[in-house]
């Protein structure tokens, strides 16, 4: 199976993109418009990242629970706010059984309807509270424009939705969740991030406060990695939410959610892949060490099959790296060096008949293209170093890119030219009015990515409409 050469980054990034998620055998589209098949070298690097978060979400003390898929529409139109929002990217089911619904369906945009209306069941006294809870879950918002991972119309993420007694508890968890996102997206998925609060316009539909973590993709144009929102009273009150807390006096919980979705793989690809294919971060790598036997004759298979056998044995055993074995006959090495490149995994080993009567090995790096020779056994020994190396080498890259690509808005016209010709984050003083903010948005396809999370006075008029500067908003050209 010969593959197509990769549309170089540089001249068609959105088909680079869409034919490396391809020829990896990360996803594909799937029959239904707006749909996605994840393969299995895609839903590995989910399956490690859930891993991540999940460990996470227990260490921070919450626990996991599941609702169903189908939401009763009056109960998703109670928070005003929340339905207004997302009303036109909701999916509706009017038939079952092959009989028209008395009531329709809603399948779940995302899920504070249905939880809060079951809360005010499971919440009485403030002794109830907190409850911190988390589902894995898919989710379904309409859309008609595809992109693999990035865009689609059912999605695979986490929600978390959290009940407290106070507001400054419900706040603190906010942020909590904010910092183990961030934590994720830059120590395993190697990309860095930069946390903010969002600004009205771009705010979560019934949340009082958004904030997120924004990533730089290699294109220029920013990606949104997760949020986290401070959700106030709205949704205890939209669904009587109350308890007595410890005076006797009735109140409403106060609410956190939070979601980190699957687009993230899109994110991981975006953030480190280059023109030959996809660069991995070791942490998520679903095969971290490919190791690839060089053979001509019966004899000389043999004796490479035995030293690669016995360094897939060491890494995978006392070492516990995720090491793959390629021992198929049908394919030269030279297929299996491009394949594995082309897959994005960090380190590849190369074991011919001369390096076994040397007792070495070939390490190469996916990252930097280095070769080098180690005795056997200092190969084995070596790479679990060498693969955080590889972790730390990705992350740095990309943080570099992020700060080359960073610039302070010194006039409205050189941030609209500037962001047009080579996106980028754009940061500069703002009058904090939703207005004019929406303007400056229409006239450049950027959108505010983030403020600080505490507003910070940015001693400067706006770049747009000369009112007095409020808000010091990072601005860019988002997916
Ligand atoms: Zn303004």
């Amino acid at each position: 199976m010969a593959k197509n050469k990769l549309p170089k980054q540089a001249e068609d990034f959105p088909r680079w993109y869409n034919e490396v998620v391809k020829q990896a055998g990360m996803a594909e589209h799937g029959p239904a418009k707006g749909s996605m098949i994840i393969k299995p070298h895609g839903y590995a690097v989910w399956e490690h990242t859930q891993r991540a978060l999940d460990d996470r979400f227990k260490a921070t003390g919450h626990e996991n629970f599941y609702f169903p898929l189908l939401i009763p529409m009056k109960l998703l139109e109670k928070e005003a706010d929340h339905i207004e929002g997302f009303a036109p990217e909701v999916a509706v089911v009017t038939h079952g059984g092959g009989q028209e619904l008395e009531e329709p369906l809603a399948i779940r945009p995302t899920s504070e309807t249905i939880i809060w209306n079951t809360y005010s069941k499971w919440i009485q006294s403030y002794r109830d509270l907190p409850l911190l809870y988390n589902q894995w879950c898919n989710v379904m918002r309409w859309e008609m424009r595809t992109r693999l991972f990035l865009r689609t119309s059912e999605f695979l993420w986490q929600e978390g939705h959290t009940a407290h007694a106070t507001e400054a508890e419900a706040r603190e968890e906010t942020l909590q969740m904010l910092e183990v996102y961030r934590e994720v997206a830059e120590d395993v998925l190697a990309i860095p991030v930069l946390a903010g609060r969002k600004s009205v316009t771009e705010r979560f539909p019934g949340a009082e406060e958004t904030f997120t973590i924004e990533g730089l993709m290699r294109d220029g144009k920013a990606l949104q990695c997760g949020t986290s929102h401070f959700l106030g009273q709205n949704f205890a009150k939209a669904y009587d939410v109350t308890f007595l807390n410890a005076e006797g006096q009735r109140e409403h919980a106060w609410a956190t959610s939070w979601g980190f979705s699957a687009r993230m793989v899109g994110g991981t690809i975006m953030t480190h892949g280059d023109d030959n294919g996809l660069r991995l971060p070791p942490a998520v790598a679903p095969v971290q060490v490919a190791i690839v036997p060089i053979y001509k004759t019966d004899e000389e298979r043999s004796a490479v099959l035995g030293v690669a056998n016995r360094m897939r044995t060491a890494l995978a055993g006392e070492h516990n790296i995720r090491v793959r074995l390629d021992d198929r006959d049908q394919h030269r090495p030279g297929f299996k060096f491009s394949e594995w490149e082309l897959k994005g995994v960090p380190l590849r080993v190369e074991i011919g008949p001369r390096d076994v009567v040397d007792d070495q090995v070939v390490v190469a790096g996916r990252i930097d293209g280095n070769k080098k020779k180690l005795s056997t056994d200092e190969a084995i020994a070596s790479m679990a170093g060498m693969l955080d190396a590889v972790q730390s080498g990705l992350y740095d890259d990309a943080k570099a890119f992020r700060e080359a690509n960073t610039h302070t808005i010194s006039s409205f016209d050189d941030f609209a030219q500037g962001v047009e010709a080579e996106g980028g984050f754009w940061v500069g003083a703002w009058c904090g009015d939703s207005d004019c903010e929406i303007r400056i948005t229409g006239q450049t396809k950027a959108t505010i990515r983030f403020l600080p999370i505490e507003p910070e006075d940015p001693g400067a008029a706006c770049m747009h409409c000369d009112k007095p500067g409020t808000e010091l908003a990072t601005w860019a050209k988002a997916y």
